[in-house]
């Protein structure tokens, strides 16, 4: 399976940028979510424990193995390193990660409902519906393996009782459907004050199901 693409300057510079425009474009509030990034080496690169993103810098970024020991950075990482290091650990086709509270996905993860795929391009980018991983206490490793189950076949999972899961090839990629999710999280809840939401065709989801497949080399 293909590595990370950049050199571990250019993933750190990424996954900084990413978090910044998760808070300008309200995907994360205050210090909320976390981000990481695998680095070519295999490491993993996170961003620290409650620092405020808009004077972080990459000096603040902390390096860890997969088994969560610090290599690099003074700062504490993330508290929910488990969960990212689990996603990057059980998948060696994904390189990044993205968790957050946006808005719409946690008000699907309150009611426990998976966000359905009634729209083609949630069919290509994310695989399917966004299903709703299990209630587990936040930060503990219980959590981290519930939520690294679903992102297999997946780029998204909805956490119950706390918010969004997403990954990608690249902390872009996973900004990308962080923002596709939320974004189609709105509409479903908006298109149900309308009326009943009108599946998409079988025929449209396969043909379009093997699309994520290929986009995440399965
Ligand atoms: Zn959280």
């Amino acid at each position: 399976m293909a590595g990370p693409k950049g050199t571990s300057e250019e993933i750190k510079q990424q996954l900084l940028w990413v978090a910044q425009e998760s808070l300008r474009t309200n995907l994360v509030h205050g210090t909320a979510g976390n981000f990481s990034a695998r680095l070519p080496d295999g490491n993993v690169v996170l961003t620290p424990s409650s620092l405020a993103y808009e004077t972080m810098t990459l000096d603040d970024l902390v390096v860890c193995d997969l088994d969560a020991n610090v290599l690099e950075g003074t700062r504490h990482p993330t508290t929910e390193k488990a969960l990212h290091l689990a996603c990057l650990a059980a998948y060696d086709d994904i390189h990044a990660v993205i968790h957050c509270h946006a808005k719409f996905c946690t008000m699907f993860a309150l009611t426990h409902q998976p966000i359905p795929c009634a729209i083609e391009e949630v069919e290509v980018f994310v695989g399917g519906d966004v299903p709703v991983a299990n209630y587990q206490f936040t930060g503990s490793q219980e959590l981290a393996d519930e939520v690294s189950k679903w992102v297999g076949d997946r780029a998204a999972v909805l956490m119950a009782n706390h918010g969004l899961l997403t990954v990608g090839k690249t902390p872009k990629d996973a900004l990308k459907i962080a923002n596709l999710v939320e974004l189609t999280a709105e509409i479903i809840w908006g298109a149900r004050q309308l009326g009943e939401i009108q599946p998409l065709p079988d025929s449209t989801r396969e043909k379009m199901a093997p699309i994520y497949k290929m986009l995440r080399g399965m």
